[in-house]
């Protein structure tokens, strides 16, 4: 049997490899003039490329969920073990995240790129462009721009997402879906730095500190991360930002709230004690010196302007208990809104797509035409950072692969 794939991203590549294991013939359509190119620049170019917690809680959508025996039958085991046999080494880092041993992205795409071309059942046709797809008796004929047409049995649309476009997911995969008769849900940029509101966070740019950040819905807690918190002139970014992202995804980002403890270690009870003891010992110091080896100069700066102190000409002996509680709170509870994500050509991934109503969610086979299949980020279905989204993309790839 012909089977189409289109899309040589981390998805469709997997895919190929899986369904001529198998013995169809396969033909890998790609616009871009070469294969993986996402991919080549993940992890900054390490690939963190799957991560040893992945499992079923780990993913999310915005409408219907994904069976969730894909992830029973699939594992991040079955991810490693498929790149070992093309000679990729791993190592778990911190937070469980799995990485070639070489650390180089370009390690995973050579090993595919290398075995795709080693197999005589795959034909890879770069630059090409799918721009129609139309099924007449019982047959796909894809067709590019400059009207090349292909005809095949079975077809796989892994075309990705629309983040980062200029690496070949421009989101021209809905388009053509669409045509067949499929939609997508709403689709937000996620694993992206957000926008605050200058009255939040002006003063703040440039300073980067490990912090506790909690995001709440209204009263309701939603979920935390401890990581490395980064103020820009446009809000934040950093690794907790990246991971909590998703929510300006799932939830209306108006009735989130983002609360920082910048000192999780210490309790606020800890931390009071600590702030008064500080100024018993400390009272001989310029009061600017208060917070000096306890959190970043240029932070600390801000904190005092923050409670009040505009005129820095006292000493620390001469802080009102007032001015300490204020402190407290800032350093435990500072809350910030976000009005915006800076958008999806700096997104790491697309949430929302195809919609999976449409979709058996198992066989990842459409409802409407018998014989198209999905896989990878173009469909209603991200993960979590740290490499939980090449996970999905390679289980997805290969259960489809396996099974077409
Ligand atoms: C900067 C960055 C860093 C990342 N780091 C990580 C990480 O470390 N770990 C992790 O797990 N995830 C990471 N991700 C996310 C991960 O790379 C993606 O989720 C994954 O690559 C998506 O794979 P895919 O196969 O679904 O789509 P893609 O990799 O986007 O591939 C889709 C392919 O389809 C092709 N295509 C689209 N439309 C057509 C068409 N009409 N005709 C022909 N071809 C078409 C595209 O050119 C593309 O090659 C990162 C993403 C980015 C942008």
């Amino acid at each position: 049997m012909r089977v189409g794939i289109v899309g040589a991203g981390a998805s469709g590549v997997l895919c190929a490899i899986y369904a001529a294991y198998k013995g169809h013939d396969v033909i890998l359509f790609e616009r871009k003039d070469r294969m993986l190119k996402k991919v080549l620049i993940t992890g900054n170019g390490t690939c963190n490329f799957t991560n040893i917690n992945a499992g079923y809680g780990n993913y999310f959508s915005i409408e219907e969920k994904i069976d969730e025996r894909l992830f029973k039958e699939y594992s991040y085991q079955d991810v490693i073990s498929f790149f070992k046999t093309l000679g990729i080494e791993y190592k778990v880092e911190k937070f469980g995240k799995v990485y070639p041993l070489s650390y180089q992205a370009s390690s995973i795409v050579d090993a595919l790129r290398f075995k795709v071309e080693s197999m005589r059942n795959i034909e890879v046709k770069l630059n090409f462009e799918v721009s129609k797809i139309r099924k007449k008796n019982n047959v796909f004929n894809v067709t590019n721009l400059d009207n090349e047409n292909v005809v095949v049995d079975r077809l796989v649309m892994a075309t990705g997402g629309i983040s980062y476009p200029e690496l070949g997911s421009n989101g021209s995969g809905y388009e053509l879906a669409n045509k067949m008769g499929h939609s997508k849900t709403e689709i937000y940029p996620v694993l992206v730095q957000l926008k605050v509101d200058k009255k939040y966070a002006k003063g703040l740019e440039g300073v980067k500190q490990k912090v506790k950040l909690s995001v709440y819905k209204g009263d309701e807690f939603l979920r935390s991360d401890e990581n490395e918190l980064l103020f820009t002139p446009y809000g934040v970014s950093g690794p907790c930002i990246f991971n909590l992202s998703y929510l300006t995804a799932i939830y209306n980002m108006d009735i989130l709230y983002w609360h920082v403890d910048f000192l999780s270690m210490y309790s606020e009870d800890e931390l009071r004690d600590m702030l008064y003891f500080r100024k018993k010992q400390l009272g001989y110091l310029e009061i600017e010196y208060y917070l000096n080896g306890l959190v970043n100069k240029k932070f600390a700066g801000y904190l005092l302007k923050s409670v009040g102190i505009e005129k820095l000409n006292f000493k620390v002996s001469e802080l009102s208990d007032d001015i300490i509680e204020k402190l407290v709170e800032k350093l435990k509870k500072f809350v910030f809104k976000v009005y915006d994500t800076t958008g999806f050509s700096n997104a790491q991934v697309t949430a929302g797509g195809i919609r999976l109503s449409e979709v058996d969610n198992y066989s990842l086979e459409s409802k409407i035409i018998p014989g198209l299949y999905f896989t990878g980020e173009v469909l209603d279905i991200f993960g979590d950072c740290g490499g939980y989204n090449l996970n999905w993309c390679f289980i997805s790839g290969m259960h489809v692969g396996k099974n077409i």
